[in-house]
């Protein structure tokens, strides 16, 4: 168990730095639904091949017990003498494990929840109404007129419920992204800083609410000119053009392997070079 648990605060930390782009191949998710499942089964199976109390099994304290165990004070005697645990009995040792086991859990959740938010809504008003204004810029050049691009930071409109990265109104002059994708924009465009698969995601994210503001509903078309723009957005944005092509490429790629998922956001079969889709049907190079 402590294996399971370290490995747990392992991924957290990895999780954290983004270690080998940990953070676009495994939900943040998962790891803990692990850790649990780890704990429910070794509770489980403890409670079960507990001998049998005298006197049957989930009984009531009697006063044996508050002699013997002192019950009332159980927790906090329980927390400071680990010598005690031979005289537990085992189904209660089995709970306080898993009891245990539940709050690392929920404080490493809590640490993630932390760091995780701590990029956006980190930096000072100032530097995000700059950041913001930027984004704004750019967007206005995908959709030929003035929009407006908004960090969600109230998590209002787009985050865990929606799962999107952002949303817009077709046709419309505003977009809301989420705290993360804001971020990793800021990280390009003002300090230069640049994690290839989690980048690729945020211009990517931002070309695509753009051109839905252009007024494009369609998902999958929506995407796919995303991914064109983006190339010149990223060059844009700070990064030479081999590598933001090469991320637009990545996230093209991804898509066609997420598309079996979901039909709904996979690009369409025209989305190639000289498509009906291709934007720029003179040149060879897609996207
Ligand atoms: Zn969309």
């Amino acid at each position: 168990m402590l294996a399971a648990r370290l490995g747990l605060a392992l991924f957290v930390v990895a999780w954290i730095f983004d270690l080998l782009g940990l953070r676009s191949y495994v939900p943040v998710w998962l790891p803990f639904l692990v850790a649990l499942g780890l704990e429910l089964q070794l509770f489980v199976g403890a409670s079960r091949s507990a001998p049998p109390e005298p006197g049957g099994g989930h009984r009531l304290p009697q006063s044996i017990d508050y002699e013997r165990y002192g019950y009332a004070d159980l927790d906090d005697e329980e927390e400071a003498d680990e010598d005690e645990d031979d005289d537990v009995p085992q189904p209660r040792r089995a709970l306080r494990r898993l009891l245990a086991g539940v709050a690392i859990a929920g404080a490493l959740a809590a640490v993630v929840w932390l760091a995780g938010n701590r990029g956006w809504d980190g930096l000072d008003e100032e530097t995000r109404a700059e950041a913001t204004a930027r984004f704004s810029e750019e967007a206005s050049r995908i959709v030929g007129r003035p929009v407006e691009i908004r960090c969600d930071e109230a998590g209002e409109f787009v985050g865990a419920v929606q799962h999107a990265d952002g949303v817009a109104a077709v046709g419309g002059r505003l977009a809301y992204l989420t705290p993360e994708i804001c971020h990793d924009l800021y990280r390009l465009a003002f300090r230069d800083d640049v994690t290839f698969s989690r980048t690729a995601r945020a211009i990517a994210v931002l070309a695509h609410e753009a051109w839905h503001l252009r007024g494009e509903r369609n998902e999958g078309v929506t995407e796919c000119y995303a991914l064109q723009s983006g190339v010149e957005l990223g060059t844009r944005l700070g990064l030479d053009e081999d590598t933001a092509r090469r991320m637009m490429r990545q996230q093209l790629a991804e898509n066609q392997l997420r598309g079996r998922g979901s039909v709904e956001y996979l690009v369409p079969e025209e989305c190639r070079d000289g498509g009906a889709l291709d934007l720029d049907p003179g040149s060879s190079r897609f996207p």
